[in-house]
C-alpha cells in the first residue's frame, strides 16, 4: 500500500506539506473522474491546453486530500493535504508506476503495432481467463496517460498481465516500455495510417520495436516485408540481450506455418506447420483482421505451452469484441447505452462515466451482471461495486447473477438506489416490462455468458436498417485538435446548429459540455430549448431569434444574435417587459458576408440604445468570414478582419466594458490564426471535415452512414432496373437493393453511375434512378456478395467529401440533409 510518504521517496520529490499519511490506492488524472477522493493521488498534468493545478481547489473541497504538483501552491489554502513537489508531473507519473510494475515477477505481454491491439488483448482474455487471474487494460488505454492507469492496476493477485501501447511520436515508446515491462512481446502489424510525426513507415515500425528491447520473446508476423527486416535488424543489434522471435508466416517457412485458410459460412479454418506438426484451429470469423488476429493469439497460447485440444476448444468460442460504448434511442423515450460484451471493474468505471456525462434524462439505470473472475472476495467486489454505483447517482439497478443476488444487502444500503435482482437472464426476461421504463438512461453491462444483448433487443427502439453511426471519440479529438491550434486565451464556441451538423443534438453537447467548451451556437431557439430540457447548463447563442421565440429565450436564458436596429428594439421591450436586467446578448456586424449583421453607419445609434439602460449585456460582438477557406480570397478575409477590428473597436469604447470579440469559423482558426481574437466559433471542422489537406489528414472520421442489402437481383442482358427504366443491363448483372433513398437524404442526382457505395471493401455504383425509400447497386464484380450484406453510404472509407463532390455540393449539405427518420447511434472507443 502506498502513501504520501512513499510515493514522495519513489518519485524523490519535495513533500511541502505533510499532514498525516493516508493509503493512496487510485491515481487520478482528470478532475471529472473523481470516485474516491480519500484514496486518491491527484497528479496535477500540464499540457499546452490545460493546467490541472487549477481544479485543486476544487478537489481539496471535494474530499481529495494527497497531490503531485509542478507549481507553486497556496498551502495555506489546504491544511490538510499533502503535497509532492516534482519538476514534471507527467514524468513523476510515468515514474511512479515503472516503480509499480517492478514489484511484479509475472508474465507480462505488450502488444504494439497499428491495428488490431485492442481485439488481441481481448481475445487473450478469452482464451486464457480459465488459467490465470489477468489484468489487463480497460478498453484501449495505450496513451501516454493510459497505459500508466492500467499498468497500476497490477496488484498481488494476478499472475499474468496484458497491456497495449500505441504512439503517435517518436520517444513516446520509451516511456512506455519502461512502464509496462513486457516479457512477451507481440507485435500485430504495421499500416500506414495514423503516420502524422514520423519521417517514414521504417522509423515508426523501429520507435515502437523499443517496446520489446527486454522482453524474452517477441511474436510477429513475417509476411510484413519492412516491418520483418526491421525485426531482423532490432534482433541482430540486441543480440543475446534482446527477445528470442516467434514468426508466422502464410507465405514461407516460419515457426508457426500457416499452410491454409478456408472460409465457410461463418467459420474460417487455419491449417499451421509447428515443430513440424500439422494443426489447426477454426473460429467463428471470416475476416482478414480477425484471422490475423487470430492467430497472433494462436502462436502466444503455443509458445505458452497450452495444449492444442484446449486451443482448439476455446478458438471456436471466441466472441465478437464490443470496441465502443453505444448510445442508442431506447423504448418510451428513454436512451441505452449497450456494453453488453464484457465486464470487469475497470470497464464497469468506463461504463458509468459515460452514463454520468448523459445529462438528458434525470434517472439513470444500470443493468448489471455478476463480475466473474475479479480476484476479489464477492462480498469486497459487490461492495465496491455498490460504493460506485453510490458516487455516481445511479438511482435503478436491476443485478442479474447468483452471486451479486447473494450480496443484495451491500446495494440496498445505499440510499436513493431502487434495486431488484434476479439469479438469471431468462428470469429477468420472463418477468421484463416495457413499461418499466420512461425518460432515464439505461446502462446495460453484463459479462458474456450472461448474454445481456437480449435484454439490449428489448430496451432499443427497432431501427430501420440505415442508421448514422457518430463516433463521439473522434469528436472529442477533433476538438482537442483545434484547442492545440489556439492561442491560450482563445475561448471555443462550438456550433451545433442544424442538429449538429446532423449528427445530434443533446447527445454531441453533452460531450461538448464535458470538454469544458466555452460557448453553444444553435440556429433557432427551439433547438436551444430542446438543448436546455436535455440538461445542458452552459451559455447557448441563437443566431436567428425570431420575435415569436422571445418568450422561449428568456424563459430558458438563451442568448440571441442581435442583428439589426428592428430586432433590438423588439428584443429590449420583452426584456423590459419581463423585469430582467443584463440579459445577455450578441452582436453581429456585417464586415463583408452580406447576409446579417451591423453595417459601420448603424454602430452610433446601436451603441446609443446599449447604453441608455441596464436591461441589456453585450456578451459579445462578432462577424462571419464569407471565404476563410479560400487562399485566393485572402485579401477579402483580411480586409473584413480590419473592418471588424475597426468596428468592435469603435462600439466596445463606447460600451464601456470589455466584451468577447470572435470571427473565425473552422478554416479561420487554421488558415487566420491572427484573427483567432477572444473566441472562434468551430463547427464543420469539429465534425472531421477541412478544407485543407493538411488539417483533413489529422482530423477523425466522425460520422458513418450505413445501410444493409435487402435483396440480390440477377440480370439477363436488356433488363431495365428502377422508375423509368433508365439503365439496362449489357451483360448478365446482378443488383443489390439497398434501404436507403432521396426521403432519407441520398441526393437523387446521384442516380445511374453518378454516385457509388462501399460493400466488401469495394465500390458499387447505383444503376437507375434513386427512389424514395430505396436505390440500386450494381454488385456484379463483388466475389460472395449476400443479402443483408453491409453497404457504406459514406464513412472513414468512403469520406462524405467524396460523396459531395459526385453529387456537385458540399459536406455540410450532405451531413445535415440526413433525414431524421435515420437513426443515429452515438459511440465511445
Ligand atoms: C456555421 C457557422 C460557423 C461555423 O462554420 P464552419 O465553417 O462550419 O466552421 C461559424 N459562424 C457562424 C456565424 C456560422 O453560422
Amino acid at each position: 500500500m502506498y502513501n504520501a510518504a512513499s510515493i514522495n521517496k519513489i518519485l524523490k520529490g519535495e513533500l511541502l506539506q505533510e499532514t498525516g499519511f493516508s493509503d493512496i490506492e487510485h491515481l487520478l488524472l482528470d478532475s471529472r473522474k473523481l470516485i474516491f477522493p480519500e484514496t486518491s493521488l491527484f497528479i496535477a498534468l500540464v499540457s499546452s491546453r490545460r493546467n490541472a493545478h487549477q481544479y485543486i481547489e476544487e478537489l481539496y473541497r471535494k474530499g481529495v486530500s494527497n497531490f503531485v504538483v509542478s507549481e507553486q501552491v497556496p498551502l495555506e489554502k489546504y491544511p490538510k493535504a499533502n503535497f509532492i513537489f516534482v519538476k514534471d508531473t507527467m514524468h513523476a507519473l510515468h515514474a511512479l508506476v515503472a516503480s509499480h510494475r517492478q514489484q511484479f515477477q509475472i508474465p507480462v505481454v505488450g502488444i504494439t503495432g497499428s491495428n488490431g491491439k485492442t481485439i488481441v488483448k481481448e481475445w487473450l482474455y478469452q482464451l486464457l481467463e480459465k488459467d490465470y487471474n489477468i489484468v489487463r487494460s480497460p478498453k484501449s488505454y495505450n496513451s501516454q496517460i493510459g497505459v500508466p492507469l492500467s499498468v497500476w492496476q497490477m496488484q498481488p493477485e494476478h499472475n499474468l498481465a496484458i497491456f497495449e501501447a500505441g504512439i503517435s511520436q517518436p520517444g513516446e515508446m520509451l516511456n512506455l516500455e519502461k512502464i509496462i515491462r513486457p516479457t512477451i512481446g507481440i507485435f500485430t502489424n504495421i499500416g500506414e495510417a495514423h503516420s502524422e510525426g514520423f519521417l517514414n513507415i521504417r522509423q515508426k515500425i523501429n520507435e515502437k520495436l523499443v517496446l520489446f528491447t527486454k522482453s524474452d520473446i517477441l511474436i510477429y508476423s513475417k509476411d510484413y516485408l519492412a516491418l520483418n527486416e526491421c525485426v531482423l535488424s532490432f534482433h541482430n543489434q540486441l543480440g543475446e540481450e534482446g527477445p528470442e522471435l516467434f514468426a508466422w508466416s502464410r507465405k514461407t517457412d516460419a515457426d508457426l506455418r500457416i499452410i491454409s485458410v478456408d472460409k465457410n459460412d461463418n467459420h474460417t479454418r487455419i491449417d499451421a506447420l509447428y515443430k513440424q506438426e500439422p494443426l489447426h484451429i477454426r473460429i467463428p470469423f471470416t475476416d482478414e483482421g480477425s484471422i490475423e488476429n487470430a492467430i497472433h493469439c494462436w502462436a502466444l497460447m503455443l509458445y505458452l505451452g497450452k495444449e492444442q485440444e484446449v486451443i482448439q476448444q476455446r478458438m471456436d468460442l471466441l466472441s465478437n469484441i464490443a470496441m465502443r460504448l453505444e448510445l442508442k434511442q431506447g423504448i418510451n423515450n428513454s436512451s441505452v447505452i449497450n456494453d453488453s460484451y464484457n465486464l470487469d471493474l475497470g470497464s464497469l468505471t468506463i461504463a458509468l462515466d459515460f452514463l454520468q456525462q448523459q445529462q438528458q434524462h434525470q434517472v439513470r439505470t444500470v443493468i448489471l451482471s455478476d463480475i466473474l473472475q475479479s480476484g476479489k472476495s464477492d462480498a469486497t467486489l459487490y461492495e465496491e461495486v455498490a460504493d460506485l454505483l453510490q458516487k455516481k447517482n445511479i438511482n435503478k439497478l436491476i443485478a442479474i447473477g447468483k452471486n451479486i443476488s447473494r450480496e443484495k444487502k451491500s446495494f440496498q444500503q445505499v440510499e436513493g438506489l431502487k434495486s431488484q435482482f434476479f439469479n438469471t437472464t431468462d428470469e429477468y426476461i420472463q418477468q421484463f416490462n416495457a413499461d418499466d421504463f420512461h425518460y432515464e438512461t439505461i446502462l446495460v453491462k453484463g459479462a458474456r455468458v450472461f448474454e445481456f444483448e437480449r435484454i439490449g433487443k428489448l430496451l432499443e427502439q427497432k431501427a430501420h436498417q440505415t442508421i448514422l453511426e457518430i463516433n463521439l471519440t473522434a469528436i472529442s479529438q477533433n476538438v482537442k485538435l483545434y484547442q492545440s491550434m489556439l492561442k491560450p486565451n482563445t475561448k471555443l464556441m462550438a456550433m451545433v446548429k442544424a442538429f449538429s451538423y446532423g449528427s445530434g443534438s443533446f447527445e454531441i453537447a453533452n460531450l461538448l459540455q464535458f470538454h469544458g467548451v466555452d460557448y453553444l451556437a444553435v440556429a433557432y431557439a427551439d433547438e436551444g430549448v430542446e438543448l436546455r430540457r436535455a440538461g445542458i447548463t452552459m451559455p447557448i447563442m441563437v443566431m436567428n431569434p425570431e420575435p415569436a421565440s422571445f418568450d422561449a429565450i428568456l424563459h430558458w436564458h438563451l442568448e440571441p444574435e442581435i442583428y439589426s436596429m428592428g430586432v433590438l428594439m423588439q428584443f429590449l421591450e420583452e426584456v423590459v417587459a419581463a423585469g430582467k436586467t443584463e440579459f445577455p446578448i450578441h452582436i453581429k456586424l456585417d464586415t463583408g458576408m452580406h447576409r446579417l449583421g451591423f453595417v459601420k453607419k448603424d454602430l452610433p445609434e446601436l451603441a446609443q440604445v446599449l447604453t441608455s439602460g441596464a436591461s441589456l449585456k453585450v456578451q459579445s460582438i462578432f462577424s462571419h468570414l464569407a471565404a476563410s477557406e479560400d487562399p485566393a480570397k485572402d485579401a477579402l478575409t483580411q480586409q473584413q478582419g480590419r473592418l471588424f477590428y475597426d468596428m468592435s473597436h469603435e462600439l466596445q469604447k463606447a460600451l464601456g466594458y470589455a466584451v468577447i470579440r470572435h470571427i473565425d469559423n473552422s478554416a479561420g482558426i487554421t488558415r487566420h490564426p491572427d484573427l483567432q481574437l477572444d473566441m472562434v466559433r468551430l463547427g464543420i471542422g469539429m465534425y472531421g471535415i477541412d478544407s485543407s489537406k493538411d488539417m483533413q489528414s489529422q482530423l477523425k472520421n466522425v460520422s458513418t452512414l450505413k445501410t444493409t442489402i435487402a435483396q440480390l437481383k440477377q440480370l439477363e442482358p436488356g433488363d431495365t432496373v428502377g422508375y423509368g427504366a433508365t439503365w439496362a443491363a449489357t451483360v448478365p448483372s446482378v443488383t443489390a437493393t439497398v434501404r436507403i433513398g432521396y426521403a432519407d437524404g441520398y441526393p437523387r442526382r446521384l442516380s445511374n453511375g453518378k454516385g457509388k457505395m462501399l460493400i466488401r471493401g469495394k465500390l458499387a455504383p447505383v444503376v437507375g434512378v434513386v427512389a424514395m425509400d430505396m436505390l440500386m447497386l450494381d454488385v456484379t464484380h463483388i466475389p460472395d456478395v449476400a443479402e443483408g450484406d453491409e453497404v457504406i453510404v459514406f464513412g472513414a472509407d468512403l469520406p462524405v467529401e467524396q460523396l459531395a463532390a459526385w453529387a456537385e455540393t458540399i459536406p455540410y449539405e450532405i451531413l445535415t440533409g440526413i433525414s431524421q427518420r435515420v437513426k443515429r447511434v452515438y459511440y465511445q472507443e
